[in-house]
């Protein structure tokens, strides 16, 4: 491992935009994929008569190998700049991409959105953005790619820039013009070397774009919060749930409740990549276990706070969300499933309290009739077993959620309040 700062990136944008061959592209001029590899990968492809996906292989056969074996849901690809070195979260195109970014599971420091050249925004462009604006990422580097496509064309790539930034407008992002970047992820054109084919553009390639965003502040003094993943028993020790630190310090010797569950102890020992430690920060991944508490006490879903400052439990609670695709409409008592970190419980939609303009985030119908997709909105949510969830505002890591139903995610959301 690095010891230098770590980032956490996703990539984002439309289907077929070119996030895996980005990924693909990235990985190798980094070294993080060695040339044999990219060889095997290029037979391979032209094999099956698919010459030039070797770059989106090497995410293909990344996101196999993970299927195949581990308990963790994120895949860990990894590269270095000369400051940072990156973890990309999760796979593009992965099924449950969306879901695990909005919980938490691959929880995001910043984001490049790409953008076709020859295709400009769409569908899924907007959607991410959304999300991303949702989810609290305010650093976005836009990748408008495929210039090849388009012959390297300034003016195509303007028009695109154009377009990106009217959207960015809407969800009030402001991002400056040495965020935008006309690549080949394929070709490789301003990906790790400036590209020889756009002379009319003197900006950054994504890799000292990325060198140069701001270095992410890890909550460490914020209250503790734990979601647990799994609870397992070990011989010799007992009880261990198993989680990952979101927010403050889990300490030896530290007196914590599981909520909701209501389960309390000392802590008495914590163990990190199979060594014992004496306390574990945000971004940690322990297991650890607590005087008293046994299996049956806890269970996944439940989230661990220091006894002095315990997560919060919600009976109902007020959230603003963004309704990203409903087949139909969404009435009040409509009853999906609420994923928050690692919970998931079924939640009814108790009242709609107000409907919101896209543009201003200002409040444009009270109490409407129904909500559908592309809508943002105020509602009150009622969990259907007791659920520890926070207000964002005050742990913006434990403050979010996604709405599922018929195996899509319906809706993405932060809690605005606690009401009782
Ligand atoms: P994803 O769905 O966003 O991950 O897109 P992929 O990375 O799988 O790319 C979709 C298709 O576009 C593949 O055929 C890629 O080879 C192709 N592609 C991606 N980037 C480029 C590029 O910069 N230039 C060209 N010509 N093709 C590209």
């Amino acid at each position: 491992m690095s010891d230098k700062p770590h980032q956490n990136l996703a990539i984002i944008g439309h289907v077929d935009h070119g996030k895996s061959t980005l990924v693909g592209r990235l990985l190798f001029e980094t070294g993080s994929v060695p040339d044999h590899v990219i060889e095997q990968y290029r037979e391979e492809a032209e094999s099956k008569g698919k010459s030039g996906f070797e770059f989106a292989y090497v995410m293909d056969n990344l996101a196999e190998e993970r299927e195949r074996g581990v308990t963790i849901d994120i895949a860990h690809q990894r590269f270095d700049t000369d400051k940072y070195y990156f973890t990309i979260v999760d796979t593009p195109g992965h099924r449950d991409f969306v879901k695990n970014m909005i919980t938490g599971a691959s929880q995001a420091d910043h984001a490049v959105l790409v953008v076709a050249a020859d295709d400009g925004v769409a569908p899924q462009t907007r959607e991410h953005v959304f999300l991303a604006r949702t989810l609290g990422i305010d650093e976005l580097i836009v990748a408008v790619n495929k210039m090849d496509v388009v012959d390297y064309s300034e003016s195509d790539y303007k028009a695109v820039v154009s377009e990106v930034k009217e959207l960015l407008g809407q969800v009030r992002f402001d991002t400056d013009d040495a965020r935008f970047i006309p690549i080949s992820a394929f070709e490789g054109d301003n990906v790790a070397e400036p590209s020889e084919h756009m002379s009319w553009f003197d900006g950054p390639t994504i890799l000292e774009a990325l060198n140069d965003l701001p270095e992410p502040q890890p909550p460490t003094d914020a209250p503790l919060r734990v979601p647990i993943q799994d609870v397992y028993t070990i011989s010799g020790i007992g009880t261990v749930p198993v989680g990952r630190v979101e927010t403050g310090m889990l300490k030896n010797g530290m007196d914590v409740v599981f909520n909701p569950s209501g389960a309390r102890g000392e802590v008495k020992t914590i163990e990190m990549h199979h060594e014992e430690v004496d306390q574990a920060g945000p971004g940690d991944n322990v297991g650890f276990n607590v005087r008293g508490v046994g299996k049956d006490d806890i269970r996944r879903g439940d989230v661990a706070g220091e006894a002095s400052n315990p997560p919060r439990i919600a009976e109902t609670f007020k959230a603003q969300i963004v309704v990203m695709q409903h087949p139909s409409v969404i009435t009040a008592g409509y009853t999906p499933v609420l994923h928050a970190h690692t919970a998931q419980v079924a939640v009814t939609f108790e009242t709609i309290d107000a409907k919101l303009d896209p543009k201003t985030g200002e409040v444009a119908e009270e109490n409407p009739d129904f909500i559908k997709s592309g809508d943002a909105a105020i509602v009150t949510l009622r969990p259907q077993k007791p659920l520890s969830i926070e207000v964002a505002g005050e742990i913006p890591e434990l403050g979010s959620f996604a709405v599922r139903d018929m195996g899509q995610t319906i809706a993405a959301g932060k809690v605005l309040e606690i009401t009782d």
